[in-house]
């Protein structure tokens, strides 16, 4: 058996066989094809496609980097040789498959072939048909949007994961996730945790684990390959007993979020999509405090429509009846990027142009979702919030658009409710004008997971730190009471929807610390529920 130890980022015990992700390549599917010369003709196609693509980058680049412009100009060359071209042509032809399948055979078979060859020349031409290869395959569409994970559920292991990605997977399928990179508070393991998925960063993951059996122990943060018969049946009577727990928690699910002594405290639950509310119903959340509405706007082509907003919008609010639903406005940019976003690289984009400031730089974009919001309003419970701000002049912008939208609605008389404002105080620019967000708005949200990375200095996501970032950090602490302090003086209410709010260990301080309400993935609202029961804010505490 082989052991490896990384960091749990949601807890579970899963047994079984794992799925070794390879981006991209995982995803080419094989079929059979009827029509041979239509298929030819798609191929030449993208030949041509990728040819020109290949000649707009060496143009574009050659005036600068004359040397990593040539490479183009070498790669649209290879494009063209008759070679290169037969040897895909004769795959469709014989095998009689699509055209993106027999462009990454002869890629494989080549690369194969050829691997152990040291020959500068020949490496470079491996090199250059791996590349046009994978510009043709983008081309030909042989990407399923909807990564295949097979028949059985697995345990899936990645060097890395994107939040996209994740998204695109069928989570029925999905026993665990172990990944290399990521961190507790990165948004791709938020995605696992609301899915309920036992989740590893930190790992090693290896291509020729592929098919191991194993165990993912979430409790502890550790990988199992290889485990013999007798360990196998050990974690399995561990599985049942975690299963028998959290069923056991279940008998909370209709309960009332108070504390020994009376105190009754918002739990509210955190959501990425549409299909996260079965479950914020099933738990007894008392509404949505933070609805993380920038993942309708990934893994896709476009912009979603204001239509495709609203409708989304609407059905959240009826689906919720009187309960609170807060929207928080997009927050893009940083690890949440899509191509048609078309964000400039950028040296440091956590730092960069991200959540409100790209909002603020794409009106347009703003303005749909703030009518898209309003119009939605009508139908339910609706809160709207704001992520990343930083001062109070980007308030001042945002009540600008927002008195522009709602004379909008008043005029085609398009019904709407004036709904409550928040703000995300995830900045330690929010934390120290705390008191003057609070005045303008009716309450606040404390993001813990960026507010922690802004104010440690250390990205959320570098596997590097992970021993280092420290969430529970004093500055952290005294900056949420800091924030609950200057917005009670202001009559605003305080939340906190970080990950921080799912940490049982410091339920009690918090509510110590007069924060109003709680907002935590679906699948932590029960051990939360049971940590607000279990305080009793009466007697004094030495914590
Ligand atoms: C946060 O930063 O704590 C937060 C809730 O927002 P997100 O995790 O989506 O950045
Ligand atoms: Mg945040």
């Amino acid at each position: 058996m082989e052991i490896y130890k990384g960091t749990a980022t949601f807890s579970g015990i899963a047994i079984g066989k794992i799925l070794f992700y390879h981006k991209n390549e995982y995803q080419i599917r094989q079929y059979m094809v009827s029509d041979i010369k239509k298929e030819l003709n798609t191929f030449n196609r993208a030949r041509v496609q990728v040819g020109i693509r290949l000649r707009e980058l060496y143009e574009k680049n050659c005036a600068g980097r004359q040397t990593e412009a040539e490479i183009f100009q070498k790669q649209a060359k290879l494009l063209e040789t008759d070679s290169f071209r037969r040897a895909i042509e004769s795959i469709i032809t014989s095998e009689k498959v699509n055209a993106a399948y027999a462009v990454m055979t002869n890629r494989d078979e080549l690369s194969n072939t050829f691997r152990n060859l040291q020959e500068p020349a020949i490496c470079e031409r491996i090199f250059y048909i791996q590349e046009i290869s994978n510009r043709l395959i983008e081309v030909l569409g042989g990407i399923s949007p909807k990564i295949d994970l097979g028949d059985q559920p697995v345990i899936l292991a990645a060097e890395n994961l994107s939040p996209t990605e994740i998204m695109e997977m069928d989570k029925d399928k999905i026993l665990a996730v172990v990944t290399h990179q990521g961190s507790i508070v990165s948004h791709t393991s938020i995605l696992a945790k609301s899915m309920a998925i036992p989740s590893l960063v930190g790992i090693e993951t290896q291509p020729d684990w592929e098919d191991a059996e194993a165990i993912v122990d979430g409790y502890t943060g550790t990988l199992y390959l290889y485990p013999n018969e007798e360990f196998l049946k050990e974690y399995e009577i561990r599985r049942q007993a975690d299963i028998k727990e959290r069923e056991a928690l279940l008998k909370l699910k209709t309960v009332q979020d108070v504390t020994r002594d009376g105190k009754k405290i918002g739990l509210y639950a955190n959501i990425s999509n549409l299909d996260d509310i079965n479950n914020v119903l099933y738990y007894g959340a008392a509404g949505i405090g933070l609805f993380r509405s920038e993942f309708q706007y990934l893994g896709r082509e476009n912009y979603p429509r204001e239509n495709e907003l609203f409708c989304a919008y609407k059905k959240v609010a009826e689906t919720m009846g009187d309960r609170l639903v807060v929207i928080r406005t997009v927050d893009l940019g940083a690890d949440k990027q899509a191509d048609y976003l078309d964000i400039p690289d950028e040296v440091n984009p956590i730092m960069g142009n991200r959540g409100i400031r790209l909002c603020l730089d794409r009106k347009r974009m703003f303005k749909a979702q703030i009518r898209a919001i309003y119009r939605a309003s009508a139908y339910g419970n609706i809160a709207m919030m704001y992520p990343m701000i930083t001062s109070e002049e980007e308030l001042d912008e945002i009540e600008e658009i927002i008195d522009e939208i709602k004379k909008g609605l008043t005029e085609k008389k398009i019904p709407y409710k004036d709904i409550l404002t928040g703000i995300m105080v995830e900045t330690p620019a929010a934390v120290m004008i705390s008191r003057e967000l609070a005045r303008r708005v009716d309450f606040l949200s404390m993001g813990t997971n960026d507010l922690t990375q802004y104010t440690l200095a250390m990205d959320r996501q570098n596997p590097l730190l992970r021993g280092k970032y420290n969430d529970h950090h004093p500055a952290i602490i005294r900056m949420i009471k800091m924030v609950i302090d200057s917005a009670h003086k202001e009559n605003c209410k305080v939340c906190i929807c970080g990950e921080l709010a799912a940490d049982t260990a410091l339920t009690e301080k918090f509510l110590r610390m007069g924060v109003d309400s709680l907002s935590v993935v679906p699948v932590c609202i029960l051990p939360v529920r049971k940590a607000i029961r279990e305080s009793d804010l009466s007697v004094s505490s030495d914590k």
